[in-house]
């Protein structure tokens, strides 16, 4: 059982709730400059209202709330060379990323006669995913349906979306962590089209699109019986107890932030809401801890990021406001880095059933990241989508990435994978923070007593 006792170690990560605290204490304004200040940090591309629910159909769980609504960047106030237009010209990650030295050799990978700050980290075609992306790309190409979205103007924070919709799509995430229902559907199923329950995919032909929708229904339905939401057992293996870390924390976070940021109906202000925090998650010290475990996570994966930053194409627009990002960026990876490392990867993934066990792990957080196409309000949607990005992210870079190695072997990072990443460290930043003063109005409240 786990407690928040400051200087007790968060489950998982090796490193104290306390020490976490004052590493965000340093990090933050960096974090916060960057999500709120930087142009490549504070606009988000994503396919927001084009795709349907995979899983099944809720028309009416529709948020029509006008807190629920999302307002769209116009294009024109975004860098060119992040325009459907320019985006085109490029051929996506099947263009192998070019290492700095191949660079001056080859020919260049890119189709049109594009600034040589575009890159195809920019971008991302259909049906080009990475098979180590552990999450369904946002931003495909230039012809779909991709808006952009000012992260800044439009604030995760309460909406008032709850009730049915809400909860079958928490209950659904929870679901992907049961590894062992989940092995057995699979063995049921292998002679499905498309080879598994629901782990390998949304498949192309229609029919087994049917069966697929069939089977969620039933899983769901199995869910909403038998009320599976709950914690797996700890003599689980690690990579299960991270897996269900990683959802329950991003739940935690999400609750905080609703709670930190409530519209009070009575005064038309919008603020910390005690009671709503108090319900949430004050007594329940496990979601804490795993809000906790996800800074670390998080914190790890930016940090090792920061030998490739000098790399990386930022696509920002101009090669000053590249550089511009590329320090700011820099210099936040550097302060992150200066302290020990608060997670290590490496013990995860090593055992002989790890390549199965890996793929299971990440075709379950692929569909986790398809279960926010089935989330009623759009800007709860838009903040879903955002850190089940982040978090597939970091893991693609704690699970996939070598942070010595600077001749292109790693995968392409997308900007809009990017982009993810730092805002949902922001997140955490900010409900670390949030906690803290909760804390301190839980404080005040004894005392009055
Ligand atoms: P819920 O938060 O819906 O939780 C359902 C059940 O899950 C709980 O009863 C509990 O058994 C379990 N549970 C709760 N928290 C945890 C945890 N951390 N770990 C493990 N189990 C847990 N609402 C907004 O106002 N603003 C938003 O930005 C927003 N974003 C959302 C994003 C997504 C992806 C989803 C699915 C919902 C979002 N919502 C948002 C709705 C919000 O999360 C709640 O669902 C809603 O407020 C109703 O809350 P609830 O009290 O019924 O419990």
């Amino acid at each position: 059982y786990c407690s928040n006792e400051p200087n007790s170690l968060v489950s998982d990560a090796c490193v104290s709730y306390a020490t976490l605290e004052e590493i965000n204490t340093e990090v933050r304004p960096a974090i916060q400059f960057l999500t709120h200040n930087v142009d490549f940090f504070t606009y988000y591309r994503l396919d927001l209202y084009g795709r349907e629910c995979p899983f099944w159909s809720d028309d009416a769980g529709f948020c029509a709330n006008r807190a629920c609504a999302v307002e769209l960047a116009d294009e024109k106030d975004i860098p060119e060379s992040w325009r459907s237009s320019e985006l085109g010209k490029l051929e996506g990650p099947k263009a192998s990323q070019p290492s700095p030295e191949v660079k001056k050799e080859e020919p260049s990978p890119f189709k049109g006669t594009l600034g040589e700050d575009t890159a195809e980290s920019c971008v991302f075609e259909p049906q080009e995913g990475d098979k180590r992306d552990y999450c369904v790309a946002e931003d495909e190409g230039n012809g779909s349906n991709c808006v952009y979205v000012s992260l800044v103007d439009n604030p995760e924070r309460f909406t008032g979306y709850a009730g049915t919709s809400a909860n079958n799509v928490w209950k659904a995430v929870y679901q992907e962590n049961c590894f062992n229902t989940q092995a057995q559907t699979e063995k049921q199923s292998s002679n499905q089209p498309f080879g598994g329950a629901f782990g390998r995919g949304i498949p192309a032909d229609p029919n087994a699109a049917a069966n697929l929708k069939n089977v969620m229904d039933r899983r769901k339905h199995e869910v909403v019986q038998k009320n599976l939401i709950s914690p797996p057992p700890e003599e689980q293996c690690l990579e299960k107890r991270v897996f269900y870390r990683v959802l329950s924390g991003m739940h935690a976070s999400i609750s905080m932030h609703l709670c930190h940021d409530f519209f009070n109906q009575t005064t038309g202000q919008w603020g910390p809401n005690l009671q709503c925090y108090k319900d949430r998650l004050h007594n329940f010290p496990d979601r804490i801890q795993n809000m906790y475990f996800n800074y670390a996570i998080l914190l790890r994966a930016v940090a090792k990021l920061r030998k490739n930053l000098n790399h990386y194409t930022f696509c920002a627009g101009d090669k000053r406001t590249n550089e511009f990002t590329r320090k700011k960026l820099s210099a936040l990876t550097d302060s992150i880095a200066s302290h020990p490392s608060v997670f290590d990867e490496s013990v995860m993934f090593r055992d002989e059933n790890s390549i199965v066990l890996k793929e299971d792990f990440r075709n379950r957080f692929r569909n986790v990241s398809r279960l926010m196409d089935c989330v009623g309000c759009d800007k709860c949607r838009l903040w879903g989508k955002l850190q089940t990005s982040g978090y597939g992210t970091a893991m693609k870079i704690l699970f996939e990435y070598d942070e010595n190695e600077e001749n292109g072997k790693n995968p392409v990072l997308r900007r809009t994978e990017l982009v993810a990443l730092i805002n949902t460290l922001g997140r955490l930043s900010n409900s670390l923070y949030a906690f803290t003063r909760f804390g301190a109005m839980i404080e005040r409240e004894r005392v009055i007593e």
